[in-house]
């Protein structure tokens, strides 16, 4: 019998290799051998009990791989076939219920499915004994049903490079919520991998002058190579005082990524009177911001808007990064072997010798570099 290797947290705090067979696939189902899946600090999260999902779970959503087996009526309906290289979406829509038939399937209303009733985003909420348990990254194989948004990946991309395509496509969902048109300003906040492709995707969509604010001034330096105009570094300067020297009036649209309170209560002052705020880093449940509603919001007419997961965001994605001349490969700064994902997550939590991304390959050993 073949067996496909996996990483499950069983519970909070631990996580070990375990062993599961390998599937049975029905006609609309696919299976994916996994070549890359990156470290996102959501799966430190789980491994810390943070999110409140159900165990035990596999995690990783960040994944690429190829298709290892497909059904017939999948292979008819996708037009895809064994070997073809893909990414999946981390979302299982239902494509029925209302925000699904709307195009916001990010905001999938159905809980009450059978086979992901606890969840249905790939590496976060979906039970590992939720049969055929292959539903996380951090395996040999991913198993992807009917419901899957599978994406075909073209040959010139590098499977590294093909692993941002997944946060790259949560970047173009803020850039799109935001609507940054030709000649837009925009201000991003944090130069994490999500704010530094947020940069990236803002000037694929035509932006006019993009500013980038934060405190590591390495991350700083990557997005002016990432396409930012300028970068602020918020240590040594004003943050409010070096925007408005750039951008007098404001900026057309404002995009804070790094999931921070304070820099969300700010973001409000970047924006021109009438510009659009968009929150697209995770603050941790039940974070209350504040903003003074008549000075901040009110008389400036400032749209503040959400931004989650990556809706409509594959698509670019795959399109810039086959395309763009950027070497996108400069956020991956760490490569690990699968029998190193342990290692990954420690030095991902620990900001181990400057990790911007960290990258797992799933089908060589420990080779960690
Ligand atoms: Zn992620
Ligand atoms: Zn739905």
């Amino acid at each position: 019998m073949i067996t496909v290797s996996a990483y499950e947290i069983p519970e909070p705090g631990r996580m070990h290799l375990v062993q599961r067979s390998f599937p049975e696939l029905a006609p609309e189902d696919l299976l994916v051998r996994v070549h890359r899946v990156g470290v996102c600090a959501t799966d430190l999260h789980l491994l810390d009990g943070d999110l409140g999902v159900a165990y035990p779970l596999i995690p990783g959503h960040e994944f690429v791989g190829e298709i290892a087996a497909i059904g017939s009526a999948a292979a008819r309906r996708r037009g895809l076939r064994d070997g073809d290289r893909v990414a999946v979406e981390m979302l299982l829509p239902c494509h029925n219920c209302d925000q699904c038939r709307r195009g916001r399937y990010n905001l999938c209303e159905l809980d009450d499915r059978s086979v992901a009733a606890a969840g249905r985003q790939y590496g976060i909420n979906i039970p590992a004994h939720t049969p055929p348990g292959l539903w996380g990254g951090y395996s040999e194989y991913v198993f992807a049903p009917q419901e899957a948004l599978v994406h075909w990946i073209p040959d010139n991309l590098s499977w590294d490079r093909a692993s941002l395509v997944e946060p790259l496509a949560v970047a173009f969902r803020a850039v799109d919520r935001a609507g940054v048109g030709p000649g837009d300003s925009v201000v991003v906040i944090g130069p994490g991998p999500i704010g530094l492709l947020t940069v990236a995707a803002a000037r694929a969509r035509g932006a006019g002058t993009a500013v980038i604010t934060g405190t590591r001034q390495s991350r700083l330096d990557v997005a002016v190579r990432m396409g930012a105009d300028a970068s602020i570094n918020v240590r040594s300067v004003d943050a409010f005082a070096a925007v408005k020297e750039l951008l007098p009036k404001g900026a057309d649209v404002v995009i804070e990524t790094a999931g921070q309170a304070s820099a969300q209560e700010e973001s409000v002052h970047f924006v021109r009177r009438g510009g659009v705020v968009v929150l697209a880093g995770a603050c941790g449940s039940r974070v209350p911001i504040t903003f003074h509603q008549d000075e901040d919001i009110l008389l400036n007419e400032i749209d503040i808007r959400g931004s989650f997961l990556s809706a409509g965001g594959f698509e670019p994605a795959i399109e810039l990064l086959s395309s763009s001349e950027l070497h996108f490969e400069e956020l991956i700064t760490h490569h690990y072997g699968f029998a190193d994902v342990p290692l990954a997550l420690s030095h991902v939590r620990d900001r181990e010798q400057g990790v911007l991304k960290a990258v797992i390959n799933t089908t060589t050993g420990g080779s960690h570099g």
